[in-house]
């Protein structure tokens, strides 16, 4: 049973991954209608908001490595997105900047989340480790450690759904607002953005039928 689970793990993970890359593929090719290239449109939904203390800078990443650093107040854009005119690079730009506006008026979630990242990011260490050692020495304390490390990761990535969708709806409203997309290019920065959200839910799924997973071996293991 739990080689099944395993399954289906892999393929929820596959099944974001290609959704996410096929997306970007057709959306990276199709040009707004208003040829604003990325950073652009980054920095005007910014002065639009009255955020004038966050900087735009092209990221040293690879393909949609795109981010808001709420330490440092960036938006860090890949090279794609930034310089370019897309509806996949307008799209993601916006989506970024929705984070930095979350930040600038303290939207409730994020303080959530920052609550949950020291411990997160040590279950992110420990967790698996733990699982690992407990399963080959058959310690029960180290596998209920794991255990309790995935669901707090579980919860981490939970409270993480939420800011996500709201700076993709706020995404569409600034594109939209600002005269950055035309009401017939809405639908196709929609299923970008939702393609990208995908991966969050995938990643939670995932999470969810690990944490099951581990259980059942664990029940199976104390039955023998
Ligand atoms: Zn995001």
């Amino acid at each position: 049973m739990d080689y099944l689970i395993w399954i289906l793990i892999i393929v929820v993970m596959m099944i974001s991954q290609s959704f996410l890359s096929g997306s970007y593929q057709k959306y990276r090719r199709m040009q707004t209608i208003h040829q604003m290239r990325g950073c652009d449109v980054a920095k005007l939904i910014l002065e639009r908001n009255g955020v004038y203390d966050v900087t735009i800078v092209p990221s040293k990443g690879g393909t949609l490595s795109d981010y808001y650093d709420p330490t440092r107040k960036i938006v860090n854009l890949s090279s794609d997105i930034y310089y370019n005119s897309s509806i996949a690079s307008v799209s993601v730009a916006a989506h970024e900047v929705g984070h930095a506006l979350q930040h600038a008026e303290g939207y409730g979630f994020i303080a959530l989340r920052n609550k949950l990242l020291p411990a997160t990011q040590i279950a992110s260490q420990l967790g698996w480790v733990s699982i690992f050692i407990g399963l080959i020495s058959n310690i029960d304390f180290l596998l209920m450690f794991g255990i309790f490390a995935l669901i707090l990761i579980m919860l981490f990535q939970l409270v993480t759904l939420p800011i996500e969708f709201n700076a993709s709806s706020r995404a569409i409203v600034q594109l939209r607002s600002n005269g950055i997309i035309e009401d017939s290019e809405v639908a196709s920065s929609k299923k970008m953005l939702q393609a990208a959200a995908f991966t969050y839910v995938a990643a939670l799924i995932s999470t969810i039928l690990n944490i099951l997973r581990i259980l059942l071996i664990r029940g199976n293991r104390n039955r023998d």
